[in-house]
């Protein structure tokens, strides 16, 4: 890959500093380039450009469509090097590992795999030569609104379902990652038909516009709790059905008898995948009494081996922070666990060699279920470490919290870790790892985690009117 070639795509993308948004490197703080900056009138102009080219795109058949989605895939693969850099300096998670170049080949996987899924009609009823059968036709155009842990792959999980269907898309990123955006769609946009994908690159003024705009059929929305019900609100204008992925606080339970060493890595990148930016995250380990200290010291070994660095470096296993934001909130629960007397193992201070919004991975231990630690999304490089010596009350304070996106268990014993998956409420229950994704396996949340599901056949049918055909 030469700097060039990088270079390409994102020229392709930018614009001039005159009317742009300086996009800062996550790591230097040094301007990539210049986003476009939309406003709610561009909003207008994409949804009416994309309500003109929906019949005709709605009228290829399911073949059609899916040969043009693998044809952007395969662009998306050809150039999997330059937007994992731009992925890498923008949002900064690390190139390798679970980082940008896996999030960059990502796109091209989830494209491909809603492109050959296929939504054949359902028999109903059949009786005494009646019959009813349940179809699925689009919805018509389907507006994406995203967030920044992982911007071009939660992108393209909304999009590429909803152009499977025959739905149009006007997406939206999030302020602080719109190039990683753009460039995944421009690379589709070689491809597809005009109008079928715009990016409305702008603010919160646009996701709001998006939420209530009377001509959208279908909002996809993933990012906070909080914004989510701003969404919900937003649709009382559009009726717009929703698919809201919204925060998480997943809890771990560590059962008695488990092998440390065994589950160490695994549970590690559970906690830390994308320095922990990710909404499926591990974020409060419950550790049986037996086990605490141990599985204390194994990730706090691992944490102080885990290499830290620019996400373009290639020796970097873990990243900065995105934003100062986030570096804000994550330096405030910590040092709010400090000040309650919590015991910080490694880590509890910023990386401020490495630059502005890094800091070391930290684990603390001894830390009550009423620290802000444990009871908010940290969505950061800390794990809050908990004790429990009844399995009854583990599960009951991991069941304790608002949302509901993921949670695991780790046990030597699969049956025993099963029966305490079935008493946990989340979307997904992970055995022995956690946050992992499959494009054929619907993922969703309960709860505060928001409703609707994504991936697979049911990824499908959330991006679909229901049509019933009785004859
Ligand atoms: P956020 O809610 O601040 O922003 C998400 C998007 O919503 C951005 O594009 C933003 O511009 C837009 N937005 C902000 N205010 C809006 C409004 N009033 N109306 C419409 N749109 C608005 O979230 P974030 O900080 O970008 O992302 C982090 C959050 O996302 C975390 O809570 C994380 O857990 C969650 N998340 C969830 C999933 C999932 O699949 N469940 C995946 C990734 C991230």
């Amino acid at each position: 890959m030469t700097q060039t070639e990088t270079a390409t795509l994102l020229a392709e993308i930018t614009v001039d500093q005159a009317i742009g948004r300086a996009i800062p490197d996550a790591a230097t703080g040094e301007t990539i380039g210049y986003a476009p900056v939309h406003t709610a009138a561009d909003l207008a102009r994409a949804v009416t450009a994309a309500r003109a080219a929906q019949p005709a795109w709605a009228a290829l058949t399911h073949a059609e469509r899916s040969a043009i989605l693998h044809r952007a895939a395969d662009e998306i693969d050809a150039h999997a090097e330059e937007l994992a850099q731009i992925i890498a300096r923008e949002q900064g998670k690390p190139l390798n590992g679970p980082g940008a170049r896996f999030e960059a080949a990502g796109c091209a996987v989830w494209i491909r795999q809603a492109a050959d899924t296929v939504l054949e009609p359902e028999v109903l009823f059949e009786a005494e030569g009646t019959r009813s059968e349940l179809h699925y036709a689009p919805l018509g155009v389907v507006g994406a609104i995203g967030p920044w842990n992982w911007p071009a792959l939660i992108a393209i999980w909304q999009i590429a379902p909803s152009l499977r269907m025959g739905n149009t898309v006007v997406a939206k990123p999030s302020e602080y990652t719109p190039l990683s955006v753009l460039a995944v769609a421009a690379l589709m946009n070689r491809h597809l038909p005009d109008g079928v994908l715009t990016v409305v690159a702008g603010g919160r003024d646009v996701g709001e516009a998006i939420a209530s705009h009377p001509d959208l059929d279908k909002i996809m929305f993933t990012g906070s709790t909080a914004t989510g019900r701003r969404i919900i609100e937003g649709s009382a204008h559009n009726l717009a059905r929703l698919t809201l992925e919204l925060g998480g606080n997943d809890a771990g339970i560590v059962l008695p008898g488990t092998d440390v060493d065994a589950i160490a890595q695994n549970l590690f990148w559970g906690i830390f995948i994308n320095t922990g930016q990710t909404c499926a995250a591990l974020k409060r380990l419950y550790v049986h009494d037996s086990l605490y200290e141990d599985v204390v010291a194994a990730l706090a070994a691992l944490a102080e081996a885990t290499p830290m660095g620019p996400g373009t470096d290639e020796g970097s296993a873990l990243g900065p922070l995105s934003t100062g934001q986030q570096f804000d909130i994550v330096s405030r629960l910590i040092d709010d666990a400090r000040s309650r007397g919590a015991r910080i193992v490694t880590g509890g201070e910023a990386a401020t060699e490495l630059g502005p919004h890094f800091y070391r991975a930290t684990v603390v231990a001894d830390i009550d279920d009423d620290a802000a630690l444990v009871g908010e999304e940290q969505f950061g490089p800390a794990i809050p470490v908990l004790r429990y010596s009844d399995l009854d009350d583990a599960i009951a304070r991991a069941n304790a919290a608002d949302q509901g996106l993921g949670a695991s268990v780790w046990g030597s014993d699969v049956d025993e870790a099963m029966a305490v998956a079935e008493r946990l409420q989340a979307g997904t229950v992970w055995i022995n790892q956690h946050g992992t994704l499959n494009p054929m396996v619907p993922f969703g949340g309960v709860k505060g985690s928001g409703y609707g599901m994504e991936f697979g056949k049911e990824g499908l049918k959330a991006v679909a009117a229901p049509k019933v055909i009785t004859r």
